[in-house]
């Protein structure tokens, strides 16, 4: 089993770009706790063999408190094998990094923090609606090692309305400077039903032009290259030996299996499900013992399709030799039928193919070229 994925569904407040599965309204807390560890409890044969990973992920893991989180870490425990963890990571926003929640945490196991910084700069944290300040993001890093986290990632966002690239090239700086030993960094995008949307319909907020973002992804990859991060996956940089393991089963197509609302599960073959995202009915489902997911049975083109969209998107590319055969022919004959431009991004090595790290901005549009239909 390579790991477990616990989504925690609640915000202080809404970012405003954000269109994860997430409630502002505190007061389900103590149900959906409760109906998360029934899930764990009930779903705990899935579990065969001892995991390596466990992530909590959300919504905001780290605005639980002692009670809700010690519940959680009992459950785990009670319910299968964790003496095998190897890497056990919360997603934290710098406003929770309190001396006692750092200690906390500690305590219960987790041994990498995946800290929400964004920005260093106040305008644009009030612009996207983060719950922390720029003080707070230039503390949390420190914070972090006080209590003696050896293992922490930062989160950045470019493509942010009215940041400038020397401000953008100084985030990167200050990011570098903390020390971290995985930054992501990902783009900011309008998605459907945010505010983001609404303000960018409204003419309230300027997204930033293809150009621009380009610019400011090779000057991200140009910059932490140098300070000697490995770019290994399109949002990802690592230091030797720093790569995130959980994430990285997923890019791997290996199993893990997902608790709470809107969870997602994997049996590392065939079969894939997800959970409600809603968590009234999350909770009375399991209350009532009523069916609070949907899965589905992939086709092998499914597989295939999987596979290049989580390949190409690492530095490594994609062994097309470990596809069917039927497949790597339509492949072959689909990168063959790529105009000039397209297929000047990817590099091909035997029989491992990627995209080159300065195009990856637009795996989008070469995975669909090679897609199988
Ligand atoms: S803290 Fe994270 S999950 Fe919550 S609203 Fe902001 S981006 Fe979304």
């Amino acid at each position: 089993m390579a790991g477990i994925y616990i989504h925690i569904p609640f915000c202080k407040q809404a970012c405003t770009y954000c269109d994860f599965h997430f409630s502002t309204n505190q007061k389900l807390r103590k149900p959906l706790i409760d109906a998360l560890c029934v899930e764990i409890k009930q779903r705990s044969h899935e579990i065969k063999e001892a995991p390596a990973t466990l992530y909590f992920g959300g919504g905001s893991p780290s605005i639980l408190n002692e009670e809700e989180l010690a519940q959680i870490f009992e459950t785990l425990s009670s319910s299968f094998d964790v003496s095998r963890l190897t890497e056990v990571t919360l997603e934290s926003n710098p406003d929770d990094h309190s001396a006692e929640k750092l200690k906390l945490w500690q305590s219960l196991g987790v041994n990498r923090l995946s800290i929400g910084i964004q920005s260093f700069i106040d305008r644009d944290l009030i612009l996207m609606n983060r719950a922390h300040n720029a003080h707070e993001a230039s503390n949390c890093v420190k914070n972090a090692r006080e209590t003696g986290f050896e293992k922490v990632s930062i989160d950045l966002i470019y493509g942010i309305p009215n940041q400038s690239i020397d401000e953008w090239k100084n985030n990167i700086q200050r990011a570098i400077d903390l020390a971290p030993e995985h930054i992501s960094a990902y783009c900011l995008t309008v998605e459907e039903k945010t505010v983001l949307h609404h303000q960018v319909a409204k003419n309230m907020v300027t997204e930033k032009d293809d150009e621009t973002i380009e610019r400011e992804f090779l000057v991200l990859h140009e910059l932490l290259t140098k300070a000697g991060f490995e770019h290994y996956e399109i949002s990802n940089f690592g230091k030797p030996e720093h790569m995130a393991t959980h994430n990285g089963s997923y890019w791997q197509g290996l199993d893990y299996v997902g608790f709470g609302p809107a969870a997602h599960s994997f049996d590392g073959a065939t079969k894939r499900r997800w959970n409600v995202s809603n968590n009234p009915q999350y909770i009375k489902a399991i209350s009532e013992g009523g069916r609070y997911w949907e899965d589905e049975i992939l086709t092998d083109t499914d597989r295939t399709n999987e596979q290049l969209m989580t390949g190409l998107r690492r530095h490594q590319g994609i062994d097309l030799s470990t596809l069917p055969k039927n497949h790597q022919a339509v492949i072959a004959q689909n990168l063959q039928q790529l105009n000039g431009d397209l297929k000047s991004c990817l590099w091909q090595e035997g029989e491992q193919l990627g995209i080159k790290p300065e195009n990856w901005l637009l795996a989008d549009a070469l995975i669909r070229e090679l897609m199988i239909a």
